[in-house]
């Protein structure tokens, strides 16, 4: 059985395909990773650092774990770091996480809140104890007063606070909790702790047994879907921007390519090409449809006017019609089920109702059709693919 983790599950969740390129395909990309997740990871590790040498007595200053945090970072920062967001530069990001480390020291100094039991623990746990469904992951740090109380400790390096309900929602921290209680079962209470260092900000909770327990369904229910998964869609999303999968993805390779290219390559390329044309040729014809209405309009008003049926043109006459057509309800008006049980009850339905074959297709799409009745119907129904362009405006 797979080896699943909350950011496998988070991954199929937020994109099918990313998850597919990434742990079914492992496909290497040429973007190593995002500036926010090198940042992310530069301030774990000087987090790290820090609690690492206070287990043997000895307090960094703020300055020496800055200037190990700086260095870590030259060491290890190289061009393959994605920059999405251009108007700042990896200087930029590298202040942020000093920033993030100093007040995170000022806050805590000198760290004797509780014992630090374990950093960067790796966890590994067994759902149903049968190796059905195996988590794992990793804790930032794991402290303990000694008395039965736990924290598991999460830095987060985020740009945005999360909501309560985000935070109570959040799955990783509560599942390392199962795991911590299995493996301390005289834990009296586990607390989860996470501290947003750009917001100097520590949000702590405590999930009860019932929440647990409903959290262990869901994950087996979403574990599941993976395992069944015949297809992986491509959902587009503002992760996007981060996926180091752009440069392959369908959704997204174009569009990565294009932004690399010079004017004039990008001018000559052939998809750009067509798309400029055909958004000109869409713009030209939304003209010419609004004209065509105005126009229409102003007939109708001439003819009502000038009381004439035959209008004459330059080598045209334009006939004016003028019929009755009768319009019922729209299905779903209140009207509309009156209607209906009136032809019911006068016993000519048949005559008039008919198949909806929109709907049995979208039913169909939906999923909402039992597989036996797909089955029997699958004869006659005829699959066609359906392709439409969209235009929008380029962010
Ligand atoms: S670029 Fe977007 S749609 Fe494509 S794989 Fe990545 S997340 Fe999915």
């Amino acid at each position: 059985m797979a080896l699943f983790s909350h950011s496998k599950i988070g991954t199929f969740t937020d994109c099918p395909l990313r998850y597919k390129y990434r742990y079914i395909d492992k496909v290497e990309t040429e973007i190593e990773r995002s500036i926010e997740a090198f940042m992310g990871s530069m301030v774990h590790e000087a987090l790290e650092k820090l609690y690492k040498d206070l287990r043997f007595m000895k307090v960094d200053t703020l300055k020496e774990l800055l200037d190990w945090y700086n260095n870590h970072w030259e060491k290890n920062y190289d061009d393959k770091i994605l920059i999405v967001r251009k108007e700042f530069s990896a200087e930029d990001f590298r202040k942020t996480g000093e920033k993030c480390i100093t007040d995170y020291y000022e806050k805590y100094k000198p760290f004797d809140q509780m014992k630090t039991v374990s950093i960067e623990q790796r966890i590994l746990l067994d759902i149903f104890d049968d190796k059905r469904y195996m988590l794992q992951g990793y804790i930032d740090r794991l402290a303990t007063d000694g008395n039965g109380t736990f924290e598991i400790h999460d830095y987060k390096t985020a740009g945005t606070l999360p909501s309560d309900d985000k935070v109570n929602e959040d799955r990783q921290l509560a599942l390392y909790s199962i795991a911590i209680k299995k493996m301390y079962p005289y834990a009296k209470k586990i607390y989860l702790i996470w501290h947003y260092l750009r917001f100097n900000q520590e949000i702590k909770i405590e999930k009860n047994d019932d929440e647990l327990e409903n959290l262990k369904i869901e994950i087996v229910k979403q574990i599941d879907e993976i395992n069944s998964a015949k297809e992986y869609p491509a959902k587009e999303s503002i992760l996007c921007d981060w996926c180091e999968f752009a440069p392959i993805c369908p959704k997204k390779k174009h569009l990565f390519r294009t932004e690399q290219m010079e004017p004039e390559r990008f001018s000559a390329d052939d998809g750009v090409k067509l798309v400029t044309r055909y958004a000109e040729l869409t713009a030209e014809k939304k003209e010419i449809d609004d004209e065509l209405k105005s126009v229409e309009k102003k007939i109708y008003a001439f003819s009502e006017q000038e009381k004439v049926e035959n209008i004459a043109g330059k080598g045209v006459v334009a006939r004016i019609w003028t019929g009755k057509t009768f319009r019922m309800p729209n299905s779903g008006d209140e009207e509309r089920d009156k209607m209906e049980n009136i032809i019911r009850e006068s016993g000519i339905w048949e005559d008039f109702s008919r198949l909806d074959t929109f709907a049995l297709s979208k039913a169909m799409q939906a999923g909402k059709l039992n597989s036996d009745l797909i089955k029997k119907l699958a004869p006659f129904v005829q699959k066609d693919i359906v392709r439409r362009i969209y235009l929008k405006e380029k962010d």
